[in-house]
């Protein structure tokens, strides 16, 4: 879609940040895994879909396949984040129905 290609910035960096999801400033503590994407979509307000590319290896065939994976993500109000940014998520506790990830940073 035509709509995904332009550079898209989801919100803006704020000085004082007033999210309770927030890593930092709020009261979400980061723990478990950490993952590095690219976020891709960013349709719903304080949420970025962060997609990474894994190589799975398949024993039958000993060969590895491609598996794409998606995970949806909190963006806090400090943190501006365009799409197409590689970003770098934490898992916390469930933040939301989907959610359950936050972004920390974005990685340049
Ligand atoms: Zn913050």
């Amino acid at each position: 879609m035509a709509e995904e290609q332009k550079k898209e910035v989801i919100g803006n960096a704020v000085s004082d940040c007033k999210d309770l999801k927030c890593p930092v400033h709020g009261s979400v503590k980061v723990r478990g895994n950490m993952f590095e994407g690219i976020a891709i979509r960013a349709k719903a307000p304080k949420t970025v879909i962060v997609e990474r590319y894994l190589m799975q290896h398949v024993r039958k065939y000993e060969r590895y396949k491609k598996v794409r994976s998606r995970i949806t993500a909190h963006k806090p109000d400090c943190i501006q984040v365009a799409i197409g940014d590689k970003v770098r998520i934490g898992e916390t506790r469930k933040l939301s129905k989907t959610k359950s990830f936050v972004v920390m940073e974005v990685l340049k």
